[in-house]
């Protein structure tokens, strides 16, 4: 299909991928092992302008084009899906302070995240709390003129990196989700400790955990008003779910042209192996299964774009996006043998990275419970 893009998303393209190609794929697997984020690429993105497709003009940004973000994302994540997934997390930060911060919020965090000269994180999830956000146990307490806040998120994108937090925690802990408000955190504030982990996927994404030990912070760093926390998460999680999406097509993308490049040179029993219908077949299937995910991410960022609601679309497009990126990882793997087994290849990172995104920013099983939801009632 014909992505119809215009001449200067044709340009946007073709800067992100040379920028792809010269500087993040020949870092990509070290940074991988090292379970290094990558600064200074992040750094670049900002000074670039790849920050201000979502973003009113009024603070630095372009206003919004969530095709635009697609084309991003997905470029960025056939060289690395950790650099995608950490880029998502910044779009999602200025999300919710566009949609429901002060102007206070919007004016002093939204034009440095623009810039790409502070990195931004979203924390919601904590060891009892996942799929299930009304089990947030971290609390805020008003005091005063500030909140002091207690709490520890066990997983967040850009965690072990960020300057920013928007945070989410309870202010009523007897109401459940209901109960929940979100919050502007610095790393710098007492009380503040950050630890990176160490996953087996997403590496270089900085992933860590936030730890919240009686930080004082002040009543205007509540985004939105109490009780606002989980109406936030979902509705900004929606707009994340495009990005997941996204990556996972990059994924599959650059595992499916390494596929079928490797299927065309390789021989065995004195012919290409592009020639067995086995691998034929599996080549064919995956590339209408990549075809069909992109349309799905473009349904979702059109539907986006014209001001409707894209909450299933979004759903789809992220739980069948990262499903065909396994696959792809999987099939590329396949199809090199025993090459592709190999960690000098990046197709076991792929799969790796892949997997990530059927877990992060709500797993396949809950895109279906919303799918099912917008279907069923
Ligand atoms: C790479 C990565 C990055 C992440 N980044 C962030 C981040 O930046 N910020 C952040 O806050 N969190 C982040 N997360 C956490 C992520 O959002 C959660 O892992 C996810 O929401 C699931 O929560 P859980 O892991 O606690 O699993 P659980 O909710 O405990 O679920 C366990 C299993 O039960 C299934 N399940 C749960 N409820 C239902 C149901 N109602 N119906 C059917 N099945 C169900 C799940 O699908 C899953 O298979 C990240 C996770 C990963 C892997």
């Amino acid at each position: 299909m014909v992505l119809d893009l215009t001449s200067e998303q044709e340009k946007l393209k073709k800067e992100v991928a040379d920028f792809v190609k010269d500087k993040v794929e020949p870092i990509a697997s070290g940074l991988d092992e090292k379970c290094q984020f990558p600064i200074e690429l992040f750094k670049e993105i900002g000074e670039k302008g790849w920050f201000k497709f979502n973003v009113p003009e009024k603070y630095g940004g372009e206003g919004k084009n969530t095709t635009n973000l697609f084309i991003v994302f997905s470029e960025i994540a056939k060289g690395l899906a950790s650099l995608s997934v950490s880029l998502d997390t910044q779009y999602l930060l200025m999300e919710a302070l566009n949609l429901y911060g002060s102007e206070y919020l919007k004016e002093k965090y939204i034009p440095p995240l623009v810039k790409g000269e502070i990195i931004g994180a979203f924390a919601i999830t904590e060891q009892t709390a996942g799929s299930d956000i009304g089990g947030i146990t971290g609390t805020a307490k008003k005091n005063g003129n500030e909140y002091v806040l207690n709490g520890e998120k066990c997983v967040v994108v850009s965690g072990a990196v960020a300057d920013a937090f928007i945070v989410f925690l309870k202010t009523d802990p007897t109401k459940g989700a209901k109960g929940l408000s979100a919050f502007m955190v610095e790393k710098d504030m007492d009380g503040v400790v950050v630890e990176p982990l160490n996953p087996s996927g997403l590496r270089a994404c900085g992933l860590g955990k936030l730890v919240l030990n009686n930080v004082r912070i002040p009543v205007e760093n509540l985004v939105g008003n109490e009780g606002d926390g989980a109406k936030i998460a979902l509705s900004v999680l929606d707009f994340g779910r495009i990005g997941i999406a996204s990556t996972a097509y990059g994924i599959a993308q650059a595992a499916f042209e390494s596929a079928v490049n490797y299927a065309k040179e390789r021989k065995q029993f004195n012919v290409p192996i592009s020639n067995f219908q086995g691998l034929r077949w599996m080549l064919a299937d995956l590339a209408v299964e990549i075809e069909a995910t992109k349309l799905l991410i473009l349904e979702a960022a059109k539907t986006r774009d014209k001001g409707l609601r894209y909450t299933k679309e979004a759903a789809m497009a992220k739980l069948y996006s990262s499903k065909v990126a396994v696959k792809a990882a999987l099939t590329a793997i396949q199809i090199f043998g025993h090459y592709g087994y190999l960690k000098d290849k990046p197709l076991e990172r792929y799969l790796r990275d892949a997997k990530g995104l059927e877990i992060a920013e709500g797993t396949s099983e809950i895109q279906k419970l919303v799918i099912a939801r917008h279907i069923l009632g």
